[in-house]
């Protein structure tokens, strides 16, 4: 296992495997027009299952799927059998905006697929069509409908905006307990595509914390045995568990032990980070596993990234990064970091 320099192990890789989406949710992709990564550049699948198996070797143990829109990139169950394969790879998880998944689920659980995320911002189609520009609302129900009856453990990821649908975090815990799922509350983050972010439209931990305890009385933090699980998961009196993702009011980069692999293999150390490394570079110009092994060592071990932490020291905090400086260089924007 490798450390960085404040003692965090390489432990999971999130990995981007398209930075094409069939949503444009208004945190992620507000734009008309969008600069795309270069076809050439996009790291095909033996090259990523290569690049993973290089990480697991150093203890990367939770791999991720993710985009863009993960379900766009052409027979990716596929690439999880590739991935789920992969020796040291232990828990191999996809994060999908659900509109594909009803249709491929079958095929990636046989795949060896063990968890789905399913982001599932709002119950209302109305308000789906206002925050995503869709109508198919239904599809991201019967995708979640679909990853249960395959016997999968779901999540449900929704990203809370102040105005915007902070009125649905009930109906949500509600929804989640009957369909079996966990639902897990995003703080609004000021990274990526987010340019229309505002301070005020951010509904907190303790805003949520609150509106649910109004509710339903009494809620008891869940102790966690995963020191890197960004959630807090926490318990209504009923049994019934749900988590919040601070990442806005309270990061957890103390304990991040995540980085982030785009589709055409530039690695990120941190959500926040200017720049990332190549790594399609050194794979395609014939360098041997050990020479990658060695360049993420190295640069894993000089680590020092604390990106959520110290946006919260900038007074007047405004989006990351305006409109211009996305389109200058697209591994800013989330949908191709991978959220
Ligand atoms: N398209 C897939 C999806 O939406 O699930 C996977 C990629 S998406 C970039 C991954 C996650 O990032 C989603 O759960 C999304 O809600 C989250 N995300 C994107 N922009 C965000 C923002 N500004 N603040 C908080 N979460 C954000
Ligand atoms: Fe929405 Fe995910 Fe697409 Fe971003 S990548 S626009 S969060 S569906
Ligand atoms: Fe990890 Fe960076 Fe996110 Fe902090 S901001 S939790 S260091 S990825």
């Amino acid at each position: 296992m490798i450390v960085d320099r404040l003692e965090r192990p390489l432990g999971s890789l999130r990995v981007s495997v398209t930075d094409r989406c069939n949503l444009r949710c208004r945190y992620c992709m507000p734009e008309q027009e969008y600069v795309w990564l270069p076809k050439q550049s996009i790291l095909t699948f033996e090259e990523i299952a290569r690049l993973v198996g290089i990480f697991a070797g150093l203890g990367v143990a939770k791999v991720r799927l993710t985009g863009g829109e993960p379900l766009l990139r052409h027979d990716l169950p596929t690439l999880v059998r590739m991935l789920a394969r992969t020796g040291g790879v232990r828990d191999l998880a996809l994060t999908t905006n659900g509109l594909l998944l009803a249709k491929q689920m079958q095929a990636l659980r046989h795949a060896g697929l063990a968890r789905v995320t399913v982001s599932l911002d709002t119950l209302r189609p109305e308000r789906m069509r206002e925050l995503a520009r869709s109508d198919r609302h239904v599809d991201v129900l019967a995708g979640i409908t679909a990853a249960r009856a395959a016997g999968l453990p779901v999540k449900l990821n929704t990203v809370v905006i102040r105005g915007v649908n902070d009125d649905e975090l009930i109906e949500l815990i509600e929804f989640a307990r009957a369909a079996q799922a966990e639902v897990r509350f995003i703080e609004y983050m000021d990274v990526g595509g987010a340019t229309g972010w505002s301070a005020e439209q951010v509904f907190s931990q303790r805003d949520m914390l609150a509106r649910l305890s109004a509710h339903y009385g009494s809620i008891a933090a869940v102790p966690s045995q995963d020191v890197a699980a960004p959630a807090e998961r926490f318990r209504l009196s009923d049994g019934t568990t749900f988590g919040i993702i601070a990442s806005t009011t309270a990061p957890f980069c103390r304990s991040c032990d995540r980085s982030r692999l785009t589709a055409d293999g530039t690695w990120f150390l941190c959500l926040y980070a200017a720049r990332g490394i190549d790594l399609r570079e050194p794979l395609r110009d014939g360098a041997s596993d050990s020479d990658i092994q060695e360049l993420i060592t190295r640069t894993w071990r000089g680590r020092t990234d604390r990106g959520a932490e110290q946006r919260l020291g900038v007074v007047e905090r405004s989006p990351l990064y305006p409109v211009e400086g996305l389109r200058a260089d697209p591994h800013r924007e989330m949908h191709t970091r991978g959220g």
